[in-house]
């Protein structure tokens, strides 16, 4: 069984695998002459390409995402893809491989290799994390207090600043902060953009990464051609995956969202009704870090109301990284944002998700959507009100 599995692992090519099973290869990230490369996580709802496959050989190559933390052989790709378990996973590699017996000698050759290749491509791995941490640490310690530039931004997203006693002190400002585009142009001689970003901490306890936003008085900071300067993330990756931006500490709920600016609007609102001992607030970053693990392409059993839930197999849950409350923390408000990417369906999709999952643990769990309507941006103040209508009888 185990040198089996060894030899399948050795003969499969895992790249080939993960094209059938839909992967697509960003050609600005990927290597191929080195047999490396990068695609949109299938086990994860991303649109950057943090999916990774090392296979040089042509053929025995590992994947590690360095959004979700999954990683493996060609074997476990095959177990996350399809769901199945190890031994049926390692039957289908072996009947397709056409390996039924095998040559003790050569198998005993290619485990040995395979070996050596995986210690290579952990350490690598290693490496890459405390890399992201080191540039993360680095940025943080460029920045200042939040000033007027910073706080303006904040007013024009909704926040109200007043009401919360100004911008949270995982909020910080950087004057004149690079920023450098993805993958292959990361070879560029000068930065995309350098200007003013809100740079703000990941982690609950310990910096495990930054959140940047370049931003201008009125809104986002945007390019010569009229795009937005895209937000970056960067830290200790696998850890920075699900842990948030904390905007005030839990008490007894947590308000939660994917956006900094959203949730802390909401939230400030929330304290604007007489609510700030009730909820706190932290941003999630990620949709499919608030969601949780589930079935990547929606194809999971369907809930009562047609939406897939949370993956039923529990290991998947304590190996994946995702987003939960903070220890204590017994209720949550999960903010649906209508403009999300992917539309309105979308987000809904994914606050059903961050609802079930919580829920299953035992949560008090609701989602929250602006004026009933997902396919609008709007503010939070008829949240705020009508959660403080709804929490004025226990008064
Ligand atoms: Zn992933």
């Amino acid at each position: 069984m185990t040198r089996l599995s060894e030899q399948v692992k050795a003969s499969v090519s895992l790249r080939r695998l993960a094209e059938r099973a839909g992967v697509a290869w960003d050609p600005r990230k990927s290597a191929p002459r080195r047999g490396d490369w990068w695609a949109p996580c299938p086990f994860h709802a991303e649109r950057s390409a943090s999916f990774h496959v090392l296979e040089p050989a042509g053929a025995g190559g590992f994947f590690k995402c360095f959004g979700c933390g999954r990683k493996g052989s060609a074997i476990d790709f095959v177990i996350e893809a399809e769901g199945v378990p190890v031994r049926e996973a390692l039957r289908r590699l072996a009947s397709s491989a056409g390996i039924d017996r095998e040559d003790t000698a050569a198998a005993a050759r290619r485990a040995e290799a395979h070996a050596r290749a995986r210690a290579a491509a952990e350490a690598e791995d290693a490496e890459r994390a405390a890399r992201g941490l080191e540039a993360a640490r680095w940025i943080w310690r460029q920045t200042e207090p939040a000033g007027p530039l910073l706080e303006s931004y904040l007013a024009a997203r909704g926040v109200d600043l007043a009401a919360i006693g100004g911008v949270p002190a995982s909020l910080r400002f950087a004057p004149a902060l690079e920023h450098w585009a993805h993958g292959a142009d990361t070879r560029r001689a000068r930065p995309l953009h350098v200007g003013p970003a809100m740079v703000a901490a990941i982690g609950r306890g310990a910096l495990v990464g930054v959140h940047r936003t370049w931003i201008a008085a009125e809104g986002r900071a945007r390019l010569p051609d009229g795009a937005k300067v895209g937000k970056k993330m960067i830290g200790r990756t696998g850890a920075i995956f699900g842990a948030p931006v904390r905007l005030s500490t839990s008490r007894l709920g947590v308000v939660v969202g994917e956006g900094i600016e959203t949730t802390l609007a909401a939230w400030s609102a929330l304290v604007r009704a007489g609510l700030g001992g009730r909820w706190g607030a932290e941003a999630a970053l990620s949709l499919g870090a608030l969601a949780g693990p589930g079935d990547p392409r929606g194809k999971g059993p369907a809930g009562p109301d047609g939406y897939p839930l949370p993956s039923p197999r529990p290991d998947l849950g304590a190996r994946v990284p995702h987003w939960l409350p903070a220890e204590g923390v017994r209720a949550a408000l999960i903010l649906g944002e209508g403009s999300a990417k992917g539309g309105g369906e979308a987000a809904r999709r994914f606050a059903e998700r961050a609802r079930a999952k919580l829920a299953a643990r035992g949560f008090e769990a609701e989602v929250r959507v602006p004026g009933g309507r997902w396919d609008l941006e709007a503010d939070f103040a008829d949240l705020a009100a009508a959660e403080a209508a709804r929490v004025a009888p226990e008064r």
